[in-house]
């Protein structure tokens, strides 16, 4: 057996949990860099009737609401 004290297994034990939050960390920040490239602010909207909030398609200002079918006009936010 590998012959180890106390001071370099607390350090190998810290050491790998730093590595693992690292990891679960990176993959976090490239998951939400992912999420906000297809969902932008600028595309969800409300509908005024029914306060419905759906996505609309990219570019358009306005759009008919899935739910009671009225017209929704979405205002770009500077
Ligand atoms: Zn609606």
């Amino acid at each position: 057996m590998i012959g180890i004290d106390f001071y370099w297994g607390f350090v190998l034990y810290l050491g790998v949990w730093l590595v693992t939050i690292f990891i679960l960390w990176i993959r976090e920040l490239r998951r939400l860099r992912l999420y906000d490239l297809k969902v932008g602010k600028n595309e969800l909207c409300k509908c005024n009737s029914c306060h419905y909030n759906f996505l609309m398609n990219n570019n358009s200002n306005i759009s008919r609401c899935p739910r009671c079918n009225a017209m929704c006009i979405l205002r770009k936010r500077r």
